[in-house]
């Protein structure tokens, strides 16, 4: 049966973020022909509708207000259920990001609908689609078929792949909602750190562990990363340590992150650690104790002194990259 697919754009410091087009991609795949329909939340997002249907979207609705110009579960609850009275979707599809994490329980419980969160991949298509997401901190996949009623779900970022972009026409209409009886508005966000690659959409990753021994020490893997086009991670320990920001804690407790290589320096492999990364496509780790336990799923294994290992790969990724 062709469906019509709710999906949430996600935009962040002026930008759509990629999630939003992996989320159009998923949503193509369960509509079964039907209608994908993105839905745009913010004070001033109307420009970013074209962007939605370039990447698939047929057509997008988009609901601005003053009030919505930084997320509260609040204001993003009542627009987004304002579009979903309106449209009567069949689905909806968020990224698990922040936001989607937050809002997918709030808008499925006012739905009384189930919720398939943080899916990885999705076998099958339209009524046949089975979606797969990981469970007990990663160590094994469950399969889940949603019965009836609304499909709803949350896609981890990087694991979707985005449809091809290319110039698409649809309409972009938008949809007054009186947002009222706000809790909480936000008058300012004043960022910890505003530069650099997003680390839960980085494509490569160099991460630090308890190994790293000081904030110093974390200075090689910063110009690996630079020189790569990517982003510093850690682990719990390096930040317990006060060696870094707990803003860059991947893990359990901290981001889940799948990029295409995760370079890991002086992790032991944590099980609390490998639930944020050992889905990302190629790792490699480096470390002084060969019967470390992040070696067992390494792709490729370093034995050795992170502080020599690190500026080799860099003076070698440099040759090669020139
Ligand atoms: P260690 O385990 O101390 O490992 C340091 C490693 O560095 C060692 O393997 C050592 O051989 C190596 N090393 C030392 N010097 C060098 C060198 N010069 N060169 C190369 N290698 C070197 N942890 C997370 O990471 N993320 C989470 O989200 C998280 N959530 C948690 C939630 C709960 C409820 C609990 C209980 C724990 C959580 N933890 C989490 C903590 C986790 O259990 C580990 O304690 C933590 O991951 C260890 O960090 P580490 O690997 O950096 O440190």
């Amino acid at each position: 049966m062709s469906k019509k697919v709710l999906v949430l754009g996600e935009t962040r410091e002026g930008a759509l973020r990629n999630v939003s087009f992996e989320a159009i991609a998923a949503a193509k795949k369960v509509s079964d022909g039907g209608e994908v329909v993105g839905v745009l939340i913010g004070d001033s997002v109307t420009d970013f509708g074209a962007e939605l249907i370039n990447n698939g979207a047929d057509r997008v609705v988009v609901v601005e207000h003053p009030h919505l110009k930084s997320y509260t579960s609040d204001g993003y609850g009542q627009a987004f259920m304002a579009v979903v009275e309106e449209e009567n979707p069949d689905g909806i599809v968020f990224g698990h990001t922040a936001v989607g994490k937050d809002l997918s329980p709030k808008i499925a419980s006012k739905l009384k609908s189930g919720l398939i969160s943080d899916v990885t991949d999705i076998d099958g298509e339209g009524d046949d689609a089975v979606f797969i997401r990981p469970i007990y901190s990663g160590k094994a996949f469950e399969k889940v078929k949603m019965k009836d009623g609304l499909l709803f779900f949350t896609i981890r970022p990087n694991n979707i792949t985005p449809l091809e972009r290319e110039e698409r026409s649809g309409d972009v209409s938008s949809l007054s909602v009186d947002i009222t009886n706000l809790r909480t508005i936000v008058q300012n966000v004043v960022r910890k750190s505003a530069e650099g690659v997003d680390l839960s959409e980085a494509k490569v990753i160099v991460a630090g562990g308890r190994g790293v021994k000081s904030s110093e020490g974390f200075e090689p893997l910063q110009q690996l990363a630079d020189l790569l086009g990517g982003a510093v991670g850690a682990s719990r320990g390096a930040c317990d340590a006060d060696y870094c920001d707990y803003s860059l804690q991947i893990g359990q407790t901290g981001k889940v992150v799948t990029p295409d290589l995760y370079i890991a320096a002086g992790i032991s492999g944590a099980i609390q650690h490998l639930a944020g990364m050992s889905n990302s496509k190629v790792i490699v780790a480096i470390n002084k104790d060969p019967e470390a336990n992040i070696f067992k799923v390494a792709d490729y294994g370093i034995v050795g002194d992170l502080f020599e290992v690190i500026p080799l790969l860099t003076e070698e990724f440099k040759k090669v990259m020139q």
